[in-house]
């Protein structure tokens, strides 16, 4: 079963997805991990985004597309997880002809619904925990950044739930619930 988690920044779907690796042994596919990893690489490309990422726009589909596809081709799954991707309309369609060309179908696309308000503080408190553990900090995790990141999300993404409704795929879940009923969910409408 292939499945996309969409929702805003901070809506859980980094969590929820861990979940599915860990229960299922489904595949989780980050756009965002991936980008990140090609930014403290210091790669060519790396360095490209880094400034877009930093400042919470959204790089071209041109390279998120390249990415997902070099995964699809290279890692076997019995199932994947699309993480925070696709996020604009060309991502979607570029998925659908990939998923088609290997033979694969895209099953449910499922949003975690989540207040906006809730976000903003969701994500303030990750950066604060991250810095206290002595971790890393999220460069993207201030709140102009955040502003713009939530903007993109509005502007650029949101337009996939009518897009995936019209397919008949698209389904939501509370995001806002604790943890585990969260997944708990996630789960009822992957069993259903
Ligand atoms: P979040 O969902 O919390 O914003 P992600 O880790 O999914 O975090 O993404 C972080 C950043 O990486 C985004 O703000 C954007 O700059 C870039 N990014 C990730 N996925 C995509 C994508 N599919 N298309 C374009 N940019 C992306």
């Amino acid at each position: 079963m292939n499945i996309i988690l969409l929702g805003p920044p901070g809506a859980g779907k980094g969590t929820q997805a861990q979940f599915l690796v860990e229960e299922r042994g489904m595949v989780q596919l980050s756009t965002g991990d991936m980008l990140r990893e090609a930014k403290s690489s210091g790669t060519e490309m790396g360095k490209r985004v880094a400034e877009v990422m930093d400042r919470g726009e959204l790089v071209t589909d041109e390279i998120v597309i390249g990415l997902i596809r070099e995964k699809l081709e290279t890692v076997d799954a019995p199932g994947f997880i699309f993480d925070g991707f696709p996020r604009t309309l060309p991502q979607a369609d570029a998925l659908g002809e990939l998923l088609k060309e290997m033979g694969r179908t895209l099953d449910k696309v499922i949003e975690l619904k989540v207040d906006d308000e809730i976000l903003v503080g969701r994500i303030v408190n990750r950066a604060k925990e991250a810095a206290a553990a002595g971790k890393p900090v999220r460069a993207d995790d201030n709140e102009d950044s955040l502003r713009v990141r939530l903007g993109a999300y509005y502007k650029q993404t949101s337009p996939l739930v009518g897009y995936y409704w019209a397919k008949g795929q698209y389904q939501s879940t509370d995001g806002m619930a604790a943890m585990d009923d969260v997944r708990k969910g996630v789960a009822e409408l992957l069993d259903s």
